[in-house]
C-alpha cells in the first residue's frame, strides 16, 4: 500500500455518564482519529490519547504535533508490502505510542480491505465472538456502585472490574462479594498505592479476585515483583507494559502473572500481537483492555481480542455504555451471553458514521504526500 493522504480529525463525544478512576474524572471523549487514503481504499485508526495526561503521558495537543511532524512525514508516500512495516518504519521514534498507534491502525484497516479479509482474521484472530467484560468506574458510594454492578452483570456481562484507591478498597470489594457472591470479580487501582500499602492489600485475598490490575506505580515493575510474593491475588500489570520485551521483562520477574493488552498503549496492533504470542507461549493469562475508545478504537480491539491467547474477558462495552450515539454503524452490542460478535466483513466490519465524525469534530487536519517523494517501498 502506497500512503497518499491522512487526515486528523480531534473529536470530542460526551460520555453517557462521567467516568472516575483514581486518576481524575472525565466526562467526555477527546481523542484523535486517524483516517488514512492508499491505493484507493480508506482506513481508519484512532489515537485514544486524552485530554490531560493522566492515564500517559501523551494528550491530545501533544500526539497531534507528533503526528503531523514526526510520524505522518515518515509514511506518507511511501509503499508498506504490510503493516508491521508500519510499525517498524515509526520504531525510530521513541514512544509516542498512542500517536503512532491511530496511524498504524489505519494501516491495517486499509490492509485487510486489500485482502477482502476482516481485521481479526489478518491479525491472526479465530474467535467468532469475544467475552467482554464490564469495567465499572468509582461513583459517588458503595450503594451506586453496587447499583452499576447490577445493571451490568443484568445485561450479561460475564465480569466486573472496579476501580480502587486507597480509603475505597477493602469496603467496596466486600460489599460487592455480600451482595453478588461468587461473580468473576476483578479490581483496578491504576497505580495508587505504593509498597507501604501491601499489607492493606493483602486483605483483599481474601475475596478471591481474579486479578489486582496495577497497584503500584505507573513505570514499576521492580516493587510489583515484591509485592507479588506477598499476594494470592495475581497481579495483572497495564501501565507498566509498553512492548512485549516489557511483558517478558514482568513476567521473568514475576512483577504480574497476568498481561492487559492494550495495543494503544503499545504503540500499535503488531505490537499487541508479539506480546499476545509471548503470553501463549509463557501460558500466561492475557486480555484486551480498553481506553474508553469510539466506535474506531473499540471496532480494532474486537478484531484483536479474537486471538486464541485472550483467555479472559476483554474491556469491552457496547457502544451505548460509553456515548449517546457511536460513530460507527452498525453500534457495538453485547449479546445476552456477555459475548460481542467479531463482524465478518473486511476491514474493521464497521461504517464509519462521517455524519458523526463531523459532529463530534473539533479540528482537522489533511497531511499529502509531498511532490518528489517516491514510492519506495522498505
Ligand atoms: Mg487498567
Amino acid at each position: 500500500m502506497r500512503i497518499e493522504r491522512l487526515q486528523l480529525c480531534h473529536v470530542r463525544m460526551p460520555y453517557v455518564r462521567p467516568f472516575e478512576t483514581s486518576l481524575g474524572r472525565e466526562t467526555s471523549k477527546d481523542c484523535i482519529l486517524v483516517r488514512a487514503w492508499a491505493d484507493g481504499l480508506t482506513g481508519w485508526g484512532e489515537s485514544p490519547v486524552t485530554a490531560a495526561p493522566f492515564y500517559m503521558e501523551e494528550t491530545v495537543e501533544t500526539a497531534w504535533p507528533i503526528l503531523v511532524g514526526f510520524l505522518a512525514p515518515r509514511v506518507l508516500g511511501r509503499t508498506f508490502a504490510h503493516p508491521d512495516e508500519v510499525g517498524e518504519w515509526l520504531r525510530p521514534i521513541r514512544r509516542n505510542h498512542l500517536a503512532k498507534a491511530g496511524l498504524e491502525a489505519a494501516a491495517w484497516d486499509i490492509y485487510a480491505q486489500s485482502q477482502g479479509l476482516p481485521l481479526a482474521r489478518v491479525l491472526g484472530g479465530t474467535r467468532p465472538r469475544v467475552a467482554v467484560g464490564m469495567s465499572v468506574g468509582i461513583e459517588p458510594t458503595i450503594d451506586a456502585t453496587l447499583d452499576r454492578i447490577d445493571e451490568w452483570l443484568t445485561r450479561g456481562y460475564q465480569r466486573i472490574k472496579v476501580k480502587i484507591k486507597a480509603g475505597l478498597d477493602v469496603g467496596l470489594i466486600r460489599a460487592i462479594r455480600d451482595r453478588f457472591g461468587a461473580i468473576p470479580l476483578q479490581a483496578d487501582a491504576n497505580a495508587a498505592y505504593t509498597l507501604a500499602d501491601a499489607p492493606r492489600l493483602m486483605l483483599l485475598d481474601a475475596f478471591d479476585l481474579v486479578m489486582l490490575e496495577q497497584p503500584l506505580d505507573y513505570d514499576d515493575l521492580a516493587d510489583h515483583a515484591v509485592l507479588s510474593r506477598s499476594l494470592r491475588t495475581p497481579i495483572c500489570l497495564d501501565e507498566s507494559i509498553h512492548s512485549a520485551a516489557d511483558a517478558r521483562k514482568a513476567l521473568d520477574l514475576g512483577a504480574c502473572r497476568i498481561i492487559n493488552v492494550k495495543a494503544a498503549r503499545m504503540g500499535g496492533l503488531g505490537e499487541a500481537r508479539r506480546c499476545h504470542a509471548l503470553c501463549l507461549d509463557r501460558g500466561s493469562p492475557a486480555w484486551c483492555g480498553g481506553l474508553l475508545e469510539t466506535g474506531i478504537g473499540r471496532a480494532a480491539n474486537i478484531a484483536l481480542a479474537s486471538l486464541a491467547g485472550f483467555t479472559l474477558p476483554a474491556d469491552l462495552g457496547a457502544s451505548g455504555r460509553y456515548f449517546h450515539e457511536d460513530i460507527i454503524d452498525p453500534q457495538v452490542a453485547v449479546n445476552a451471553d456477555g459475548t460481542v460478535d467479531v463482524p465478518a466483513g473486511p476491514g474493521l466490519g464497521f461504517t464509519v458514521v462521517e455524519r458523526l465524525v463531523d459532529k463530534y469534530a473539533v479540528r482537522r487536519e489533511t497531511l499529502r504526500a509531498p511532490a518528489g517523494v517516491s514510492g519506495e517501498s522498505l
